[in-house]
């Protein structure tokens, strides 16, 4: 049977002490490294549980990828296009009218 990928959905300020300056420096150590799928084997560490991050504010889909073991997180797109998202997602929490609004079930 084919593993489904596992998501998880956070907040940009989950990740970070502070959202000032450049979020990507804090979150993603090699920006070098770009992962279109999910690697399967965690670089850093070879743990098989890498699961993809989503990012409330951010778009609707997996734009990091993290492991569930050393909590490395690995790029899925350019370091500056993720760092844009990551910039846009960030002002997400602090507008509270926001919440619900985009509910998973409008999105069909
Ligand atoms: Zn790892």
């Amino acid at each position: 049977m084919k593993k489904l990928l596992a998501t998880k959905m956070i907040l940009v300020e989950e990740l970070v002490d502070s959202i000032k300056g450049r979020l990507l420096d804090k979150i993603v150590k090699d920006q070098g490294s770009i992962y279109k799928k999910s690697p399967r084997f965690c670089p850093e560490c070879d743990s098989k549980d890498v699961v993809g991050v989503e990012i409330m504010g951010a778009r609707n889909e997996v734009l990091l990828w993290e492991c569930e073991d050393c909590y490395e997180m690995f790029l899925k797109y350019e370091a500056e296009e993720t760092e844009l998202d990551l910039q846009e997602a960030k002002s997400y929490w602090t507008n509270k009218n926001d919440w619900g609004c985009i509910p998973r079930s409008k999105q069909n």
